[in-house]
């Protein structure tokens, strides 16, 4: 019998989600073993013309990690979602926008004023910016169009299902893998994670008071951090009570606290105005001028609460000038 045809490829990605698949370590054995690649720029050659010539619906699945940000990584989605049976958003970029979405507080204009211009490690002073046509004596270079704004994959093409984290750990990987190849596949839409919050699981839980009162907030460095209590009930922010469970705690686990990488719950529609519901219920103040304060001890807090999930909020971006 065939084996099922799989890919997967990056769009706007750091590398990590490649690197959480060889994280599989000898587990990456039996799915080489059990499926056929069709696509896997990381770690072998197939061309575009490989997977144009293939039929519609001809890969069982296709894993797509990083968010979509140019016209090359739109049209690659729209590719294989018409070649692919189902399609997976592997990992919090594709998910929710990830770390590459928190671009949407600016536009392709003020993205390239930074990296081309005034960053530290810049030397550009002609001010060279990229553009998606280029003459030169040999004929005229093109680039794919960069985006004012960073999208989510189902933002751009209909999408299965979802493999949370950044990146998703191995177990979770392995499970989805053995369940498309089962074929006993789960609701289309879901996140193949534990529907629960990370407070649920997390072994700090049980050190949270009856009734937690914050009046001060820290960052982690400004405090020695108690390895055996609940951050959140210690006054530095962790987003626990707004994200999914399933990563194994890695952060906390780390000493340091939960950033959200796994996104919200079924439930909840908006990960950062959940977290913002959950730690106003815990804020001990009464006066406006301590809110000031205590929002004050905070730097920029929509990046905080919407770290990995920005273009999925409700927010989405900073309003466009017209
Ligand atoms: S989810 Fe994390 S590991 Fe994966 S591509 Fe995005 S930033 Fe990298
Ligand atoms: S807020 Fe953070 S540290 Fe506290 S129980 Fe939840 S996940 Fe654990
Ligand atoms: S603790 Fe939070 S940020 Fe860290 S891996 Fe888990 S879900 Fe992601």
């Amino acid at each position: 019998m065939a084996k099922p045809k799989v890919a997967f490829y990056w769009n706007a990605s750091c590398g990590g989600c490649e690197e959480a698949v060889v994280d599989l370590a000898e587990d990456i054995l039996t799915v080489v073993d059990a499926v056929e690649f069709v696509l896997w720029p990381v770690a072998m050659d197939f061309k575009r013309e490989d997977v144009e010539a293939l039929d519609d619906g001809e890969i069982a699945v296709a894993f797509l990690n990083g968010s979509v940000r140019t016209s090359e990584q739109e049209d690659w989605a729209r590719l294989l979602r018409r070649k692919a049976g189902l399609v997976v958003a592997f990992g919090s970029c594709a998910h929710l926008g990830g770390i590459p979405g928190l671009a949407n507080f600016s536009n392709r204009e003020g993205v390239f004023e930074a990296s081309y211009g005034y960053l530290p490690s810049v030397d550009n002073p002609e001010g060279v910016v990229p553009q998606t046509e280029t003459k030169v004596k040999e004929g005229t270079l093109e680039l794919p169009e960069i985006y004012d704004t960073v999208y989510a994959l189902d933002q751009v093409v209909d999408v299965d299902y979802y493999l949370p984290g950044c990146a998703p750990p191995a177990d979770l990987i392995l499970d989805a893998v053995n369940a498309i190849l089962s074929g006993e596949l789960p609701p289309k839409g879901t996140v193949l994670a534990p529907t629960k919050s990370l407070c649920d699981e997390c072994d700090r839980n049980e050190s949270k008071p009856d009734k937690i009162e914050i009046s001060e907030l820290k960052r982690p460095h400004q405090t020695m951090i108690d390895p055996e209590k609940c951050f959140l009930a210690e006054g530095i922010i962790c987003m626990g009570p707004a994200t999914r469970a399933g990563c194994g705690e890695r952060c906390i686990n780390a000493n340091m606290p939960c950033r959200g990488c796994f996104g919200p719950t079924d439930e909840v529609r908006d990960q950062s105005a959940k977290f913002l519901s959950a730690l106003a219920s815990v804020l001990d103040v009464d006066e406006p001028e301590e809110m000031e304060r205590l929002s004050e001890s905070i730097p920029d807090v929509t990046g905080l609460f919407a770290m990995y999930s920005l273009p999925v909020t409700l927010l989405k971006r900073r309003k466009l000038e017209k």
